[in-house]
């Protein structure tokens, strides 16, 4: 339950109210997850006055403003593989006001934007102190990691990115998602989702490295009530199979 509503005017006030104990005082994207929130009294710190939105792209940099919303995201970056991702996370409402940074703390292994990040090797900035995280490193200790409390940009390469998944449906969340990208030298990574909590780093190595058995092997324990481990490491192995042929073909 929401007991206070705070708008600070800048990123110093944000931080220091963010850092109170009593009560526990959390970051508000665009409320889409944290407005439902049921559990212990919180108070929230709306980040809209702080102009963290902007999305910047600069020497094959993608800077990404914390409260960029995924619309935003998807009219700024003008790419197909992130616009049909993003598309195919939510619908237009949930677009128009979840947030990249509300994405990255909530999503689980079933987001296809979560699992593209992760192949991209996103990098996190966060206050106080600046302090850079790569998603990789920081969505294990997600729920543990307390060193600083907002995150204010989220950063990508300007590298190739291919996506594909499965689903029962063409617009139900996947149940086997794989996302490859790839940089100009060869170096690719593969992240796997469409189960569990997160999405999974599968490869990261060269294009020519066996590249479906690593993506097998790490749906080796994916059984759910969605779909068995055999059926995702099949399913998985061909999509990975498919995006980096496409990867090398460009
Ligand atoms: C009820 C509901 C459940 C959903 N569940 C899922 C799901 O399980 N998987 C999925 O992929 N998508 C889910 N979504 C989709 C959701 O719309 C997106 O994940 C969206 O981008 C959330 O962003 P937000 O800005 O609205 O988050 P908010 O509700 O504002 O915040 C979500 C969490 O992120 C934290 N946060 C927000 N901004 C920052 C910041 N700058 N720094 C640090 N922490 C921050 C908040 O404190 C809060 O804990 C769900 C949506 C709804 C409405």
């Amino acid at each position: 339950m929401i007991i206070e509503y705070l708008r600070p005017n800048s990123l110093e006030e944000a931080v220091k109210f963010l850092q109170r104990e009593n009560p526990i005082t959390l970051p508000l994207g665009g409320g889409s997850v944290l407005s439902k929130y049921q559990a212990n009294p919180i108070a929230v710190v709306d980040l809209q006055a702080l102009g963290l939105n902007r999305i910047k792209i600069e020497k094959g940099l993608i800077e990404i403003g914390a409260t960029a919303t995924l619309s935003e995201m998807e009219t700024v970056l003008k790419n197909d593989v992130i616009t049909d991702v993003i598309r195919f996370q939510a619908g237009k409402n949930q677009r128009n006001s979840g947030t990249i940074a509300g994405l990255i703390n909530v999503a689980d292994g079933r987001s296809p934007l979560l699992t593209l990040l992760l192949a991209k090797d996103a990098q996190l900035t966060w206050q106080p102190g600046n302090k850079q995280i790569s998603l990789e490193s920081w969505l294990p200790q997600r729920r543990d990691w307390h060193d600083a409390q907002l995150i204010t940009k989220v950063t990508l390469p300007e590298v190739m990115i291919r996506f594909d998944s499965i689903g029962r449906t063409p617009k139900d969340r996947p149940i086997v998602a794989i996302a490859a990208a790839k940089w100009p030298m060869g170096k690719l990574r593969v992240a796997i989702g469409g189960f569990g909590g997160l999405p999974i780093l599968a490869f990261d190595g060269d294009v020519h490295e066996d590249v479906a058995k690593a993506v097998d092997e790490a749906y080796s324990s994916s059984e759910d009530q969605w779909a068995s481990s055999a059926y995702r490491r099949e399913a998985g192995r061909k999509l990975a199979s498919r995006l980096v042929q496409e990867t090398m073909d460009k």
